[in-house]
């Protein structure tokens, strides 16, 4: 069996191929775009698709602004996600920037379930739901597990994060990694941030932060 994985990422607000200033603009980018091109790569493959929407989707555009501004309503946005057939959704660091009532909303909007497993609450269990989900394509088991850059306290505002704890995500990854590899054939670990070393050589490319791991 073949399995085809999309993923999108950092799609941040943009749905049409404008920057909503111009007038008649087609930008090589955008949700719209994204969705067509979706939509070929899943009538062309060989197999079942899984779809992974990585994160920050809700922030970055005029438009996403003003959903959150003026409309108060992450759904406004969030509505054309729900058109895609995603299976699972990611929290990027930027889903936090409009605080975190509007995210919660947010989650609440999407018809897939958000994936979040190294922030935690106070409980210390995953504070936005399911750390993984396991799908079931043609009789094949695929967990997809995700994880977001441990970094988000240090761009956020403190009310913002203040009852959460961010875990290291090769920590979490290690925790739960193993235990997935027993109930599925196939572990998919979905990340949301970039990587602090070469990943042939494991040479450095960065002061090791911890923003990427
Ligand atoms: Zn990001």
């Amino acid at each position: 069996m073949q399995l085809t994985i999309l993923v999108t990422s950092d799609m941040h607000g943009y749905i049409q191929p404008t920057n909503y200033a111009e007038k008649g603009a087609d930008l090589p980018f955008g949700t719209a775009k994204v969705a067509t091109k979706m939509q070929e790569l899943t009538a062309q493959a060989d197999g079942p698709v899984i779809k992974i929407e990585n994160g920050d989707f809700i922030q970055g555009s005029p438009l996403s602004y003003y959903a959150a501004k003026q409309k108060q309503d992450p759904a406004e946005i969030t509505k054309v996600i729900n058109h895609m057939g995603y299976d699972v959704g990611l929290l990027g660091n930027h889903e936090f920037n409009y605080g975190l009532p509007y995210l919660e909303k947010a989650i609440k909007s999407y018809q897939h379930p958000i994936l979040a497993a190294n922030v935690l609450g106070k409980d210390g269990q995953p504070y936005f739901g399911e750390p993984y989900v396991i799908l079931e394509k043609e009789g094949v088991k695929i967990a997809i597990l995700g994880v977001v850059t441990q970094y988000i306290p240090h761009w956020e505002q403190p009310a913002t994060v203040k009852d959460l704890t961010f875990k290291s995500l090769v920590a979490t990854a290690k925790e739960y990694v193993p235990k997935l590899r027993e109930l599925a054939d196939v572990v998919i670990v979905s990340y949301h941030g970039g990587f602090e070393k070469d990943l042939s050589t494991g040479e450095a490319t960065e002061m090791l932060t911890g923003e990427n791991e």
